[in-house]
């Protein structure tokens, strides 16, 4: 099922995840759900707060950005990306472990809205896939990037938080106005 997407302005994106203790039918349920919806949605990754959950669970696919390329280490040794997508990720824990990059990054909860950002350009990841198996890999260039944008995702931190000051400052009109669409949409739900 493709879920609605939560807009910046909803309250549920400013929130820590609960840690997934166990993988019930219900988490399995909404993972497909999730791969769905970022597909539908063209996207790289979602955080399931974006769809209303405040959990630590993240889905990526970065198969389909052919023209920004990923690096992935498995074991210590460089492995082809596609071996690890589509990816589930479970209480992650992301340590940087290479020199700051700037890159281009967008976000389904803030439509139409790009900004460069920066950060470490290789993390070492830790994780429980789907099926409750510990994973961990080494991930540099658009995995990198798209598996620290979304585990910031899970601690209710937002990549406008990563802008810095002046980009930040020229988004402003444009991030007020979605947030206040959003609040008045949910004032309108509430009625
Ligand atoms: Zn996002």
């Amino acid at each position: 099922m493709i879920l609605p997407i939560v807009k910046y302005g909803h309250p549920v994106l400013r929130k820590k995840g609960a840690r997934i203790e166990t993988i019930t039918a219900e988490i399995l349920q909404l993972i497909r759900d999730m791969f769905e919806t970022m597909e539908a949605n063209h996207g790289v990754g979602l955080a399931a707060q974006q769809v209303g959950h405040a959990l630590q669970l993240t889905v990526i696919d970065v198969t389909g950005s052919t023209d920004r390329p990923s690096t992935l280490e498995l074991h210590g040794q460089p492995t082809d990306v596609s071996e690890l997508m589509p990816l589930v990720l479970i209480n992650p824990e992301v340590t940087p472990v290479g020199e700051l990059v700037k890159g281009g990054e967008g976000c389904l909860s803030f439509p139409e809205l790009y900004a460069d950002i920066e950060r470490p350009g290789t993390v070492d990841v830790k994780a429980l896939n789907q099926t409750g198996q510990l994973i961990e890999f080494r991930c540099g260039g658009l995995l990198a990037r798209a598996v620290q944008h979304e585990t910031d995702h899970l601690n209710g931190l937002l990549f406008i938080d990563r802008m810095d000051k002046q980009t930040k400052l020229e988004l402003k009109a444009e991030l007020d106005a979605l947030q206040a669409e959003t609040k008045a949409e949910l004032k309108q739900e509430k009625k």
